[in-house]
């Protein structure tokens, strides 16, 4: 594998291919109960916060509702998205190489990136889809190398 920028197995566009475009996002008026039944529901860890569905106004993930609970107990539930979101949300374009992505994730501590394009939500990539990637992907290496010494 080269790796080079650009090319379209490598890129976040091949994630998003894979596994579509659609967000959930919430409000930042909504409850931190709210947010926990729509990740539970959708059986994600973070969700976007955005009033328009398009900008991104901030991001509200599994690791923030457990330190609510951690400072404040049961009563962190009824407390707002906003007060528990991360606002300063650092985002990918869809022809980022996800190597590159991965290593942010890794230097910053987080597993989730909202990809944008124009100003616009357009995605979202996860760890867990990176690594879902990286299977399909070393999976598919093996099997040509099966192939090609069965051939030969
Ligand atoms: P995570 O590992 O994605 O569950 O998130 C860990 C922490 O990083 C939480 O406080 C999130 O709000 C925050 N976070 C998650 N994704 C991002 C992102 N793309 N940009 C900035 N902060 C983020």
């Amino acid at each position: 594998m080269t790796g080079r920028r650009g090319e379209p197995g490598m890129t976040v566009q091949s994630i998003l291919t894979a596994k579509g475009t659609e967000v959930v996002s919430t409000s930042a008026k909504a409850t931190l109960r709210e947010a926990a039944e729509a990740m539970t529901k959708g059986k994600f860890g973070a969700l976007v916060v955005s009033e328009s569905g398009e900008t991104v106004d901030g991001i509200l993930s599994e690791r923030d509702i457990v330190h609510m609970v951690a400072e404040h107990g049961a009563a962190a539930l009824d407390l707002k998205v906003g007060d528990a979101m991360t606002a300063n949300v650092v985002t990918c374009n869809r022809t980022d190489r996800i190597d590159d992505i991965m290593a942010q994730m890794s230097e910053r501590h987080f597993r989730h990136m909202p990809v944008i394009e124009d100003g616009k939500l357009v995605g979202m990539v996860s760890m867990t889809d990176i690594m879902r990637k990286k299977l399909a992907d070393l999976h598919h290496e093996a099997s040509a190398l099966r192939d090609f010494i069965r051939g030969h």
